[in-house]
């Protein structure tokens, strides 16, 4: 790493103006926040590669998205270095700590799991978070800057404020009575202890001083220092509002299992899919391998000369096999024995794609394959597994600079909002990341991947991805919306490869996602498609989800997932693309050099 002390110009042209989509030279970016957006931007122009510019926006985001990312969470990098022409990833995922085992979620008393509401508004939610380790990580690997350098305009977005948009507002809107329970949480968010308005003026000097002080100290102060000092407290002593009506419970984190956190680089997911080489993120995610498995799937039929209607049925029915398989098989592989190898295998996949009935749709649960046998006779099971459920809130960044480095990064807090818990004095919320664990075993006598373990990781949905043609990048793409990343990418990538759309238009078509549960989630925009009767005829089921996973009588937008991505164009141009201004209020687009 080369360390240059340099002074970020605040780049407020492009923080001022959100472009869901931009084209031009010279470096790219797509988040979902124009602040965030501006301030990568800002650092390409000042001679900081694709990883510092990631970090920038990864830390910016933590001020300006706060409910879905930041210092108290974790997530997967995906980086192709144009130096080595490698695809590399760090797992910067959130860690059980110590003292957790498998009883996590069972109320002591009932026996019983907890429900879900219950368990991520508490301390034992909270898993050991992974962001900031990340970000030293990649810097130390491929930075350009120094990490102070990288976290300047975050901590100018702290200290000056942000406009409150819509988006923002409605997040914290869906969370008002959980802030109300801790007061380091409703005075940062519910200031006067009101919903504040849209274009009101945020400001988080706790944060700004707490970015300052990694700046200065290094990430030792999270990790065993001061700040996991207070992270610690707040998990223990839960920083509860006097008027509280829960009682959250907490959690078992302690000071050493900070210190002993550890975001490792690992080799990445690999399929060829149509001749383009997909890249992935591998366990603890079951990003890599479940987009892996489907693409494989997909890959035994011709989509690019079907009808519409007939690409979407084997897009679905692909999915809804696949994930029976991740739920098998698929979970921290410092813990389980995932057959990563046989799921991304062509042979597996074939003994999965054969069981897809050309007239009518599988009915779900379909039962997981057996990937230590790549012979089948193609007898479908149906199993009596529960599903797990996730839930929906994270963000995605993609970024590409002039030399050609390319970043795909999903991080996330897990559910809108957290914890709920925010740091007292240090300002930001803590993640319940540990609810993506299963909270029981999902059936009777069959093992469990996923259920939780000291020291061990959930496993997520997360899947940034990074594809090239011909041994050069040519997308980059990723997700948020918990175990329905993992459709949006396919579909998305299908909309591109496939079906002859534009990056733009592949992000904007309505997206529906089947996950191995009836019936099928659907945009209300899928439904008023004319391929959506073609699949109805086929046996598929449809439904539209409008309801928070915190509390039913809360109505959410029924969208599925917030992606962002990037296409790598001929002669150095780039194409950088946030989700359309229809899908809760869009993303934000930027080059360094516009053209067109
Ligand atoms: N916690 C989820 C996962 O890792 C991501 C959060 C979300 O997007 O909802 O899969």
């Amino acid at each position: 790493m080369v360390t240059l002390s340099l002074v970020v110009i605040w780049p407020a042209a492009e923080a001022a103006a959100q472009r869901t989509t931009a084209t031009g030279s010279g470096g790219a970016v797509a988040t979902e926040s124009p602040v965030a957006t501006g301030a990568a931007v800002g650092v390409l122009r000042n001679g900081g590669n694709a990883v510092d510019a990631a970090v920038a926006a990864a830390s910016t985001l933590g001020v300006s998205d706060p409910l879905v990312a930041g210092i108290g969470g974790g997530g997967y990098f995906v980086y192709y270095d144009a130096h080595t022409h490698r695809v590399y990833t760090i797992d910067g995922r959130e860690m059980a700590p110590a003292a957790d085992g498998p009883d996590l979620f069972i109320d002591p008393i009932t026996g019983e799991p907890l429900d879900f509401p219950t368990a991520v508004t508490s301390g034992l939610s909270v898993g050991v978070p992974g962001n900031l380790m990340t970000w030293a990580v990649a810097l130390r690997r491929w930075g350009k800057h120094s990490l102070a350098s990288d976290l300047q305009p975050a901590e100018r977005t702290a200290s000056g404020g942000y406009k409150l948009d819509s988006a923002v507002r409605e997040e914290i809107r869906e969370n008002a009575f959980r802030f109300k329970q801790f007061g380091s949480s409703s005075s940062l968010f519910l200031p006067g202890g009101r919903l504040p308005a849209v274009g009101t003026i945020m400001k988080d000097p706790d944060l700004a001083a707490t970015y300052k002080e990694i700046g200065r100290d290094g990430v030792g102060a999270l990790y065993g220092g001061p700040i996991g000092a207070d992270v610690v407290g707040a998990i223990h002593a839960l920083p509860l509002a006097r008027d509280a009506t829960l009682v959250p419970r907490p959690g078992a984190m302690s000071l050493s299992d900070l210190a002993a956190y550890r975001a490792p680089v690992k080799a990445p997911t690999h399929v060829n899919y149509r001749g383009l080489d997909v890249y992935g993120m591998g366990p603890s995610s079951s990003g890599g391998s479940t987009v892996g498995e489907s693409l494989n799937i997909m890959g035994d039929f011709n989509l690019s000369h079907e009808t519409r209607a007939q690409a979407l049925y084997h897009y679905l029915e692909a999915t809804r096999l696949a994930f029976a398989d991740r739920n098998r098989y698929v979970g921290d592989a410092a813990f389980v024995k995932v057959p990563l190898r046989q799921l991304l295998s062509k042979g597996f996949a074939k003994t999965r794609a054969c069981l897809i009935n050309p007239t009518h749709a599988l009915k779900s649960p379909v039962a997981p394959g057996d990937p230590f046998k790549e012979q089948s006779n193609c007898s479908l099971k149906t199993t009596r597994a529960a599903q797990p459920s996730d839930a929906t809130s994270t963000n995605e960044l993609v970024v590409a600079d002039k030399q050609g480095d390319v970043v795909s990064y999903t991080n996330t807090i897990e559910e809108l909002g957290g914890s709920g818990i925010v740091v007292p004095g240090r300002g930001f919320l803590l993640n319940n990341e540990l609810t993506d664990f299963d909270f029981a075993p999902l059936q009777k006598g069959v093992p469990d991947p996923n259920l939780p373990a000291a020291g061990k990781r959930p496993r997520s949905s997360m899947s940034p991805t990074i594809v090239l043609k011909d041994h050069r990048p040519f997308l980059a793409v990723g997700a948020a919306g918990g175990s329905t990343i993992i459709t949006s990418v396919v579909q998305i990538l299908m909309n591109r490869i496939d079906l002859g759309m534009t990056l733009p238009e592949a992000m904007a078509a309505p997206r529906a996602s089947q996950r191995n549960s009836d019936p099928t989630q659907a945009e209300p925009a899928f439904l008023r498609l004319a391929s959506t009767a073609g699949l109805e005829k086929l046996g598929e089921k449809f439904a539209i989800d409008d309801t928070s996973p915190l509390d039913p009588k809360i109505k959410i937008a029924p969208t599925i997932g917030w992606a962002a991505g990037l296409e790598l164009l001929s002669g150095g141009r780039m194409q950088a693309v946030g989700e359309p201004k229809s899908r809760n209020g869009g993303g934000a687009a930027g080059v360094v050099k516009q053209s067109g």
